[in-house]
């Protein structure tokens, strides 16, 4: 078979070529390289420009205020300082927080850091459509609780939650609301006003900017404090010091604008694609799908290959690059947690595999999927 295929654009995007371009623009010596923070001379305030322009762009996706922005190295980056920053300069709200078992591990582990601290953590476990319903959230509410960790699509299921229903429950218990909007970014609605979100973490690489930068958002309010984790200049309010990184700060703002003036014609056909494999699939047996379709992203799409070993069939699929579970833990032979915890049996889910869909995926891409598997599954299943 001829070229690789890449079907995993869950685990990360590649750089759109027109992010690429403006990124160029701030590295070079006949480019804007200078410190954004030097206030001395002309190329600093372009730098500084540059940097300004990029947060409103991200703003905007959000409908935020560019002052509510935080840049980040990532959206791990910014999962630890919503987590431990708002806990830790909020101990007299409260020390509980709430969160679930599927979220991504930038949460999950930050908050066990949190209990080893001596913080309390209610840890929510899903349906089997990988969500936690506002009811769920509310009987986990208590007085001292502080702040509610959700994501917005789960990363390895592609179950879009109810954030507008959830922050409701939070906010009536007292709580304030973080999301984890890292894979919600140009697949859905992420308006923070109309949502109630008062932290939002958000990633440049998983909508086609660079890797090693983020954002958090934290809402202006009297409510919404933040501990800083790494401390230096005071850059970002204070919140988040250390020299800001233009280049990838502006092809950040760049990917968000094209994902806000693109998100709609790209999902509608990433959908068409979503619903060729499932045709394409239609014909053979003892296939489910762990994506609960009519609540999720068109572009993840989890499947259970029933009989099969699945690192056999990854290795039968060597030429689509598809992710078993998160490509986080993909060094593990355990089964997902994220899989577990919506308790597919642990054989189904050692033979599961995510497949994701982007801007750049083609039907011939779905094509060579289907042929590799309907190549494979027979002769693994025998
Ligand atoms: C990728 C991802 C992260 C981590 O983002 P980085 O920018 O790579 O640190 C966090 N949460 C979710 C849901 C993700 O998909």
């Amino acid at each position: 078979m001829s070229a690789l295929v890449y079907l995993d654009y869950a685990a990360t995007t590649p750089v759109d070529p027109r992010v690429a371009e403006v990124m160029q623009r701030y590295l070079t010596l006949d480019g804007t390289f200078a410190n954004p923070a030097s206030r001395s001379h002309m190329l600093g305030w372009q730098a500084e420009q540059a940097v300004e322009s990029a947060r409103r762009q991200v703003a905007d996706l959000i409908a935020a205020d560019p002052r509510e922005i935080v840049w980040t190295s990532g959206a791990t980056e910014a999962d630890n300082l919503a987590l431990i920053g708002f806990m830790r300069a909020n101990r007299e709200r409260g020390q509980h927080l709430v969160t679930s078992i599927v979220e991504h591990k930038a949460v999950v582990d930050t908050a066990s850091a949190l209990e080893r601290e001596g913080f309390e953590v209610t840890w929510l476990t899903p349906g089997a459509d990988g969500r936690i319903t506002p009811e769920q959230l509310r009987e986990a509410m208590r007085p001292d609780t502080a702040l509610v960790s959700l994501m917005a699509v789960n990363n390895e299921l592609g179950c879009i939650h109810d954030l507008a229903a959830l922050s409701e429950v939070a906010h009536a218990g007292g709580a304030a609301f973080h999301v984890d909007a890292a894979q919600g970014v140009g697949r859905i609605d992420l308006d923070v006003g109309r949502l109630g979100i008062d932290l939002m973490s958000l990633s440049g690489h998983k909508t086609y900017g660079p890797k090693g930068i983020g954002v958090l958002y934290v809402r202006r309010s009297q409510e919404i404090r933040i501990e800083p984790l790494i401390h230096g200049g005071g850059h970002e309010r204070g919140m988040r010091s250390g020299t800001l990184a233009t280049h990838q700060i502006a092809g950040m703002g760049e990917a968000f604008a094209l994902a806000e003036a693109e998100a709609e014609a790209d999902q509608a056909r990433i959908l068409g694609l979503r619903n060729r494999m499932l045709d394409g699939l239609s014909d053979l047996s003892g296939i489910y799908s762990n994506t609960p379709i009519d609540v999720a992203v068109p572009n993840i799409l989890n499947l259970a290959f029933e009989g099969v070993d699945g690192e056999s069939l990854l290795m039968a699929l060597r030429n689509i690059a598809v992710s078993t579970g998160s490509a986080c833990n993909s060094a593990s032979v355990e089964p997902s947690y994220v899989l577990k915890g919506i308790g597919v049996p642990r054989a189904l889910a050692l033979a599961s595999l995510r497949f994701s869909f982007g801007r750049f995926t083609t039907e011939a891409d779905i094509d060579a999927a289907l042929q590799a598997l309907h190549h494979a599954l027979p002769g693994l299943r025998r």
